[in-house]
């Protein structure tokens, strides 16, 4: 899952970006007004993390653009006083929830997971798939019962496929969803971690729950 933070403290967003990084999340990062709108609009991301307090263009005129530009990505608002105005006008402007400086990281990733969950319509943090269960807060993965033990890549590859089951989804947007801006992964990189997943959860039981759907992408579904 890929985090936009859009945020002009830069220790706060290394903190935050390196706590993120270490609970399985893709981390992109903007310190200005102008280049967080820039991402938000052109790039895929599960969710953005938004202060209001910026330089040039502030944080309740990028989620109006945001919105204006039908843009439903949820939005977490960081907000300095954590004032009812402000927050009221956050909400108001489309805001997924908001978190009053200075917060607790625990509570930002709680409330992230929460946004990201709704957004996908998964009520529950343990997503199912037949015997297939993902724990979204502790990251463990059970099939039938028993743990099965995932790479980092791997766990984020199959939470996403959880995240959208019963919908195809392509290399690409696999691609987009875990990768940084940054990197360049090889485009076969997917199908070899799909491979990986397959060994470990699919393997010894006789209902497969990854399906390659050709020409198109995977699948997770009974
Ligand atoms: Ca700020």
């Amino acid at each position: 899952m890929k985090i936009l933070i859009i945020e002009d403290e830069k220790d706060l967003v290394r903190i935050l970006k390196k706590g993120l990084e270490e609970h399985s999340f893709t981390v992109e990062t903007a310190y200005e007004g102008e280049e967080g709108l820039y991402l938000a609009e052109t790039f895929p991301y599960d969710a953005v993390v938004l202060d209001l307090m910026l330089p040039e263009i502030d944080g309740f005129s990028i989620l109006e653009r945001l919105r204006k530009s039908k843009k439903d990505v949820p939005v977490i608002v960081l907000t300095a006083k954590g004032g009812v105005e402000e927050r009221v006008r956050g909400l108001n402007l489309g805001a997924d929830d908001y978190i009053p400086k200075p917060f607790d990281f625990s509570e930002l990733l709680a409330r992230l997971r929460a946004v990201i969950r709704r957004h996908k319509g998964e009520a529950s943090p343990v997503i199912e798939v037949s015997d297939l269960e993902i724990d979204m807060n502790s990251h463990r993965v059970r099939r039938a019962g028993r743990e099965v033990q995932l790479t980092a890549n791997e766990y984020k590859i199959l939470e996403y496929l959880a995240l959208h089951k019963g919908r195809v989804i392509s290399r690409t947007e696999l691609l987009e969803h875990i990768y940084d801006i940054n990197s360049d992964p090889d485009s076969n990189v997917i199908d070899v971690y799909i491979n990986y997943l397959r060994r470990k959860i699919d393997r010894d039981h006789d209902k497969k729950l990854i399906h390659t759907v050709r020409g198109a992408g995977y699948i997770l579904k009974e």
